[in-house]
C-alpha cells in the first residue's frame, strides 16, 4: 500500500488536473460564445446593409435544412422554437420569422456557430476566366 503522503500528492494532482480541465472548458465555452455573438452581429449587419454581399454568398449555398433547430439556439433558445420527439423542430412563427432566421446560414463560417450541425454547405466561388484576346 502507498504511504499516506503519496496518496495525498496523487489526490492533489488529480484535483489540479480536474481544475485545469474545467478551466480549459470554460475558456473554450467563452470563446465559442464570443464567436456566436460575432456571427449574430455580422449577419444582422449583412442583412440590413449589405444585401448584394448576402445575395452573392447565398448563391454558393447548397443543401437543405434538416430542421435540427441548432440555429434557433445560438446564444439562447428562441422562445418560438418547438422541439418534437423525433428530434426535429418547428418555428412557432414560421411565416413571420425574421430575415436573420430565413437566410441562415449566409456563408460557410456561419455553420461554425452551431458547431457544424447544420446540413447546408457551401461550394467554392467559381473562378472567372479571362477571355483570351
Ligand atoms: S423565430 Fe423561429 S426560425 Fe427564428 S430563431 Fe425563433 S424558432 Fe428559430
Ligand atoms: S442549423 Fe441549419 S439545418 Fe439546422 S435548422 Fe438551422 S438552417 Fe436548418
Amino acid at each position: 500500500m502507498k504511504p499516506a503522503s503519496h496518496r495525498r500528492a496523487a489526490s492533489r494532482r488529480s484535483f489540479e488536473e480536474r481544475l485545469a480541465a474545467r478551466r480549459a472548458r470554460t475558456v473554450e465555452d467563452a470563446k465559442f460564445r464570443a464567436r456566436q455573438v460575432q456571427g449574430k452581429l455580422r449577419r444582422f449587419v449583412q442583412i440590413r446593409f449589405r444585401r448584394d454581399e448576402v445575395v452573392e454568398a447565398l448563391s454558393l449555398r447548397r443543401g437543405e435544412c434538416n430542421r435540427c433547430g441548432a440555429c434557433c439556439e445560438i446564444l439562447f433558445k428562441c422562445p418560438f422554437l418547438k422541439k418534437h420527439d423525433d428530434g426535429t423542430t418547428t418555428c412557432g412563427i414560421y411565416d413571420d420569422r425574421p430575415n436573420q432566421c430565413r437566410l441562415y446560414p449566409i456563408e460557410r463560417r456561419d455553420i461554425e456557430d452551431v458547431r457544424g450541425t447544420c446540413s447546408f454547405y457551401f461550394i467554392e466561388k467559381p473562378i472567372k476566366l479571362e477571355r483570351a484576346s
